[in-house]
């Protein structure tokens, strides 16, 4: 198991290799599709390979072209928590005039709080945290071994709002996870012990 980024703009997408397929977390803005095309052939990731794509949070710089994604076979996986932000997100995205509507398949909504469900979906060993703090749809996809994706997730230290209890909240959930990395949507990868 191993995990590329692929990422382009300032946002990173991460490409899981597990069992002979991938898993991308996160893609790109509205109109970007050639761009990941190009970022894939760049690393040497065959879009026939990728199976599921998992969104962190409904914001255009990760999920903008899920929708172009998914009609080339790639199937778009979200947490129950998520489905009912879907239909806002879906309006409120309609400002991009590249934005193609989020379908999700009925088989492909996963109940977090059944953590079994991640690995019989996906054949990968993981499961889904809600954790909001940036917007109330965000997860974080926790891969057993490799780290957690936390989206957009502020880390602590640049914590100064009113929601910072809800942050605190989400990275008590992550803390207590076996995992030692962090992969956020934007900037490097952390040692997930040296956020205090
Ligand atoms: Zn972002």
């Amino acid at each position: 198991m191993n995990v590329v980024n692929i990422g382009y703009g300032s946002t990173n997408y991460y490409a899981i290799y597990c069992q002979n397929k991938y898993l991308l977390i996160d893609v790109g803005l509205p109109g970007t599709f050639g761009m990941m095309k190009n970022q894939l052939k760049k690393c040497g990731i065959n879009l026939k390979d990728i199976h599921h794509l998992i969104i962190t949070h409904f914001h255009p710089d990760h999920c903008g072209i899920a929708q172009e994604i998914q009609s080339s076979g790639v199937q778009i996986v979200i947490s129950k928590t998520q489905l009912d932000f879907l239909e806002s997100a879906n309006k409120s995205m309609k400002k991009y005039p590249e934005y193609k509507e989020i379908i999700v398949n009925p088989k492909n909504i996963l109940n977090e709080n059944n953590k079994n469900t991640f690995f019989e979906k996906l054949g990968i060993p993981g499961y889904i945290l809600h954790t909001p703090g940036h917007s109330d749809d965000s997860i974080s996809i926790v891969i057993e071994g490799l780290g957690i994706f936390t989206g957009d997730l502020p880390l602590l230290y640049h914590v100064f709002s009113e929601s910072d209890e809800k942050i605190e909240l989400s990275w008590s959930k992550i803390r207590s996870t076996n995992e030692k990395k962090v992969f956020p949507g934007h900037g490097n990868s952390i040692e997930l012990n040296s956020l205090s």
